[in-house]
């Protein structure tokens, strides 16, 4: 997974919808964990602005 933290506004959707607790968010930015993200695209799918992405 990928983030554009540009778009991203912190709302803390994805970490709630997230099965792995592999994203937090700092006072600045959404941080993944990329060890314990399996993928699975919930938290893109459910991203209101678009911020999230698979890695190509
Ligand atoms: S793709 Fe799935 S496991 Fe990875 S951060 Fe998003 S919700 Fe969590
Ligand atoms: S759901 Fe989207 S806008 Fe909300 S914290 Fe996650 S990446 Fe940012």
């Amino acid at each position: 997974m990928i983030v554009q933290n540009t778009l991203c506004d912190q709302c803390g959707t994805c970490i709630a919808v997230c099965p792995e607790d592999a994203l937090m968010l700092n006072e600045h930015a959404l941080i993944i964990d990329h060890d314990k993200c399996t993928e699975c695209m919930l938290c893109v799918n459910i991203c209101p602005v678009a911020a999230l992405e698979k890695k190509q």
